[in-house]
C-alpha cells in the first residue's frame, strides 16, 4: 500500500473485542460443565446500559452455545486457536505468526460465529455516541487526517467526504474465514470502491489458494512502499494509439518485498496502473511538457536543449507524492528524462522528446 491510515481510535473498538470476551468466558463455563452467564449479566457494567437491549446479539450468542457444546476436544481446541489469532491484529500480518481460520470446523458453530459477527457489524451502523454511530465517528476520524482523500491500496480513487453515501468499509481479512475479526475496527478498512468489490473482493491475505502463507501490510501500520518505473524501457513497450509506450517495469520500494507481493496479487495494482494510467497517460503527459517547453522557450533550436528543461518541469509542478497521481507521473517524467540523459538510446530518447517540441505542439 502506499500509505497508512493515520489514526485508530481504540476507545471506540470495543464491540468485537466485547463479544469475544462474552464467548471466552461461556465456552469456559461449558467446559466446566456450567452454563453459560446469561445477556445482559456476562457484558461488563459499562456497557451494559449500551447493549442490553440489543436483542439480536443476545440471541446469536445463545445460538452459539450449543454449537460450541457440540464440538469434541479438538474441535474446540481449534476454535479457540481461531479466537486468539484474529484478535491478535496486528501481529498475524507477518510472520513467524499464524492464523487459524474457522473454515473446516463443523458448520453449525461456523454458522452461528458468521451470524454473530456478521450482525455485529452491522450495529457498527446504528450504536451511536454523543448522537453519531460509531462507525461514521472511526471514518470520518480516518478522513479528516488524510492529506490527499485517496484510496491507499490504488492511489488512484477518491474517497468519499463524510456524509456521502458510504464506501463499503471492507473486511481487509475476509469475514468469511476470519470470522472473530469480523466488527474489530482494526480489521475494518476504508478502500474505494474498485478495490474493495472488482479486485480484493473475499481473497484471503493470509493464504494463497494453495494454501500457501503469504504476509501483507497492516492497514494502520504499513509498511508502505512508493512506485519506481526506473526500470522501464523507453522504446519497448506496445503500441497504444499509434503511439509506442515503454515496456513498463514496475517496483515498489521501501519495505519487504513479500509485503509487496501480497498487495500486488490481491490488488493487481501493477496490471491496473499499467493499463488504466501509464500506457493512456504517457503520450499526454509528454503532450503537457512538450506544451510547456514551447510557452516558456518557443521552438528549441538545439535538440539536446528540450530534455535539460525536464527537472525544472517536474520541480514546478509542484506534486508530492499523491496528488494527481504524481507518483506515476512524475516517475514517467525522470524515466524520460533519464533515457535522454545516457544509455544506448539516449540519443534517440531526446530526438523523440524533440519532436514534441518541433512538431507536436500548434
Ligand atoms: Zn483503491
Amino acid at each position: 500500500m502506499l500509505f497508512a491510515f493515520p489514526v485508530f481510535q481504540d476507545d471506540k473498538n470495543w464491540l468485537n473485542s466485547t463479544l469475544v470476551d462474552v464467548l471466552r468466558a461461556g465456552m469456559h463455563a461449558i467446559d466446566e460443565g456450567e452454563a453459560p452467564v446469561v445477556w445482559p449479566d456476562c457484558l461488563p457494567d459499562h456497557l451494559r446500559p449500551i447493549l442490553r437491549n440489543r436483542s439480536g446479539l443476545r440471541n446469536r450468542i445463545a445460538d452459539f452455545w450449543p454449537a460450541y457444546q457440540a464440538l469434541d476436544a479438538d474441535q474446540k481446541l481449534r476454535l479457540r486457536q481461531a479466537i486468539d489469532d484474529q484478535t491478535n491484529l496486528p501481529d498475524i500480518f507477518g510472520l513467524p505468526r499464524n492464523c487459524e481460520t474457522i473454515v473446516g470446523l463443523p458448520d453449525p458453530v461456523v454458522e452461528a460465529a458468521g451470524q454473530l459477527f456478521d450482525f455485529a457489524f452491522k450495529q457498527l451502523k446504528t450504536l451511536k455516541l454523543d448522537g453519531e454511530c460509531i462507525r461514521d465517528i472511526q471514518y470520518k476520524a480516518i478522513y479528516d487526517q488524510l492529506q490527499e482523500k485517496i484510496c491507499p491500496f490504488c492511489g488512484l480513487n477518491h474517497f468519499r467526504a463524510p456524509g456521502a453515501p458510504r464506501h463499503a468499509l471492507d473486511h481487509y481479512l475476509p469475514a468469511s474465514r476470519y470470522t472473530f475479526a469480523g466488527s474489530d475496527f482494526r480489521n475494518l478498512v476504508p478502500c474505494c470502491h474498485e478495490c474493495n468489490s472488482d479486485f480484493k473482493m473475499d481473497q484471503d491475505l493470509l493464504f494463497r489458494d494453495d494454501g500457501t502463507r503469504r504476509q501483507c501490510s497492516d492497514p494502520y501500520m504499513g509498511p508502505v512502499y512508493t512506485v519506481s518505473l526506473q526500470g522501464s524501457r523507453l522504446f519497448e513497450g506496445e503500441t497504444v494509439n499509434r503511439h509506442r509506450v515503454p515496456l513498463w517495469v514496475i517496483e515498489f520500494v521501501g519495505g519487504p518485498v513479500a509485503h509487496a507481493q501480497t498487495w500486488d496479487e490481491v490488488y493487481k495494482v501493477k496490471e491496473r496502473f499499467v493499463r488504466d494510467i501509464l500506457n493512456v497517460c504517457f503520450i499526454p503527459w509528454v503532450e503537457d511538457f512538450a506544451r510547456y517547453y514551447v510557452q516558456h522557450f518557443g521552438k528549441a533550436d538545439e535538440v539536446d536543449e528540450v530534455y535539460h528543461s525536464l527537472p525544472d518541469y517536474i520541480a514546478g509542478l509542484g506534486l508530492d507524492h499523491l496528488r494527481e497521481r504524481a507518483f506515476l507521473k512524475t516517475e514517467v517524467l525522470r524515466l524520460i528524462y533519464n533515457s535522454c540523459n545516457g544509455g544506448e538510446n539516449a540519443e534517440a530518447a531526446r530526438i523523440w522528446l524533440w519532436e514534441f517540441v518541433e512538431y507536436g505542439v500548434t
